[in-house]
């Protein structure tokens, strides 16, 4: 990939971090926010997030479109989901989740800090014991 790829490069007016080697770029719109995230091959939510994090498993509500690589999400319960891109993401709070293969997995995804999953509808935690919509 060249340096002007634009699903790497810098994003113009956005806020750039960096956490558990996961490049994130953040802009404010409307009442949330769009980001851009870029996970690393080899990249591991509770290998190389859990202890930032400090919570079991991840808890955040992602939504959003898989725009280059491969992501495995495990839920507690067995669950698992395997997303491809070009694909549609919807991932319910509490998992884990890694790359697959060795190309980086870009994720662009819309939240609303705390109250994801709230605003869009989704469980508190991933369950079955509610049956979800339609
Ligand atoms: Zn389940």
């Amino acid at each position: 990939m060249s340096a002007t790829d634009p699903l790497l490069a810098p994003v113009k007016a956005a806020d750039h971090r960096e956490i558990g080697g996961v490049g994130m770029d953040v802009a404010r719109a409307g009442a949330g926010r769009v980001k851009r995230l870029i996970y690393p091959p080899g990249f591991r939510w509770s290998t190389h997030m859990k202890a930032i994090v400090g919570t079991d498993l991840c808890m955040h509500a992602h939504v959003g479109f898989l725009v280059r690589g491969q992501i495995h999400i495990q839920y507690a319960d067995g669950c698992t989901l395997e997303f491809t891109a070009p694909q549609v993401v919807e991932i319910e709070p509490g998992h884990d989740g890694w790359v697959v293969g060795d190309e980086a997995a870009v994720l662009i995804e819309i939240d609303f800090e705390g109250d994801t999953a709230g605003r869009l509808g989704m469980p508190p935690c991933h369950t079955h014991a509610v049956p979800s919509r339609g």
